[in-house]
């Protein structure tokens, strides 16, 4: 048995959508479980209709709700076979009308959100089951709401990963052993009572190694736009190179500090059984892709010490000044609770005899942050901030690297510098505006072009 998860460009017309089934197809007799993200940029979309339900105009809601009914039917009837998921669509976009228009005058909630985000997985996998079908696969559409059971907190809820295990066990291993093909979606899932919830952006990779953990299968692919996971993102480094390998470890730490090819708890529920991810590319389906596993049965690519580097932007440094710091202990854990109280997750953490500098990603509500902790030290912020993360197991045994990234960012000015505990990374804070130009600098140092 394998997962075959396909992101959003794969699945985005209905051309992507036929070469799709031609690949599913050329699985068939590795018993494929089919996980699809929504048609590209519809959870964008779908998104912007939550967050501008209260301010947006009755006719203009519902001019957005066509045009997204019209862009699945016009895939629809250019695929044989599909006929019927755009009926399941058209109901369903008539209650999502009605769910906005009972909405105005107030902003939804995160609970509601996600049932309006959740229809771009269910839409999309409506139309590749009945292409499937309509291509003569013996496909089945599966709900993955009921196997998929979250924690309530809405928009980036955590699965139950022993009932997920054992429901999908139940529930998808009996079809796909009987040689039918479970066509599902990526991203969605439910509270233990029925509430709809949903894993975070790109969190259909996640969808698809969870099932790929439960149902003990032999890999999980990764099909997307590109051909595998490269030196840096492709949109800012051109002349990128896909790698032919990575460990878990590496593909962790990349996809944390913003690499968004994959999601950043991907290779998490495979790591325990060794399963591999493949990263492979829809539009060529006979590269090779980049294989994703244990560390051991890795080969060593070049003899650079550095795999791939990447960035992520709107980072806010929060910066903390505290004399007692000195000599006492007690310190952090005060300082720690007062950004876990804030739900504010810490990526790079850095610290002196008496201040300590930090970054997170999401500033909401950062006055009552910075107010909380105020009362430890004095604080002040940096905004519009990026991470650039180099990372390779090669980090681990070469001596002077520092000296040779920071000379080669110059004259960039670095803020924070880290290297991660698990010595395979590298972070460092720039100004926002600087982060493509470093993340090409080191490109050129590292891997001799940009
Ligand atoms: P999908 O819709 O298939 O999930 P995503 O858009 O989420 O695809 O991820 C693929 C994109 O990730 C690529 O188009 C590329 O621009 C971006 N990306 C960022 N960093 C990397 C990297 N290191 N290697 C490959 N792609 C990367
Ligand atoms: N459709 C969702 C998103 O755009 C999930 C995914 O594509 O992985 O974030
Ligand atoms: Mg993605």
């Amino acid at each position: 048995m394998i997962v075959c998860k396909f992101g959003g460009t794969s699945v985005a017309d209905a051309e992507a959508i036929a070469r799709t089934i031609e690949i599913i197809r050329s699985r068939v007799t590795r018993k494929p479980v089919v996980v699809v993200s929504a048609l590209a940029h519809v959870t964008d979309a779908l998104l912007d209709l939550a967050r501008h339900s209260e301010t947006a105009g009755a006719d203009e809601l519902d001019a957005t709700v066509e045009a997204l009914v019209e862009r699945h039917e016009q895939v629809a009837q250019a695929l044989p076979g599909c006929s019927a998921a755009i009926d399941a669509i058209a109901a369903d976009a008539a209650e999502l009308r009605r769910e906005l228009a009972g909405a105005r005058d107030r902003r939804l909630s995160p609970a509601e959100c996600d049932v309006i985000t959740s229809r771009g997985e269910l839409w999309s996998s409506r139309l590749v089951a009945a292409g499937c079908v309509g291509a003569k696969l013996d496909a089945i559409w599966v709900d993955i709401r009921p196997i998929m059971v979250t924690d309530g907190r809405f928009t980036r809820a955590t699965p139950y990963t022993q009932v997920v295990n054992k429901r999908a066990r139940d529930q998808l291993q009996p079809l796909a052993e009987a040689g039918r093909i479970p066509v599902t979606q990526g991203f969605i899932g439910a509270t233990a009572t029925g509430v709809a919830t949903t894993l975070g952006r790109g969190g259909s990779d996640f969808t698809a190694t969870l099932l790929g953990a439960a149902l003990g299968a032999k890999r999980v692919e990764i099909w997307t736009d590109v051909d595998g996971l490269m030196t840096a993102d492709p949109r800012i480094v051109p002349s990128a190179r896909t790698l032919a390998a990575a460990s878990y470890e590496e593909a962790a730490e990349l996809a944390t500090f913003g690499a968004r090819i994959l999601h950043p708890a991907t290779a998490l529920p495979l790591v325990r059984a060794g399963i591999p991810i493949v990263i492979l590319n829809s539009r060529h389906p006979e590269r090779d892709g980049t294989t994703i596993g244990p560390e051991a049965r890795i080969e060593r690519m070049g003899d650079s010490p550095i795999r791939s580097i990447s960035w992520k932007r709107r980072i806010t440094v929060v910066n903390i000044r505290a004399p007692r710091m000195l000599g006492a202990y007690g310190f952090l854990r005060a300082l720690f609770e007062v950004f876990e109280r804030h739900e504010k997750v810490v990526d790079v953490l850095a610290s002196g005899e008496v201040s300590i500098s930090l970054t997170i990603e999401d500033s909401s509500g950062i006055d009552a942050l910075v107010r909380d902790l105020g009362e430890l030290g004095d604080v002040w912020i940096e905004e519009h901030r990026a991470i650039v993360a180099i990372v390779g197991i090669g980090l681990r045994n070469t001596p002077g690297l520092a000296a040779r990234v920071f000379n080669s960012v110059w004259p960039a000015n670095v803020e924070i510098i880290s290297q991660g505990a698990s010595a395979i990374n590298m972070t460092f804070v720039v100004r926002e505006e600087d982060g493509p130009d470093v993340v090409r600098r080191l490109h050129q140092e590292f891997f001799g072009s940009c």
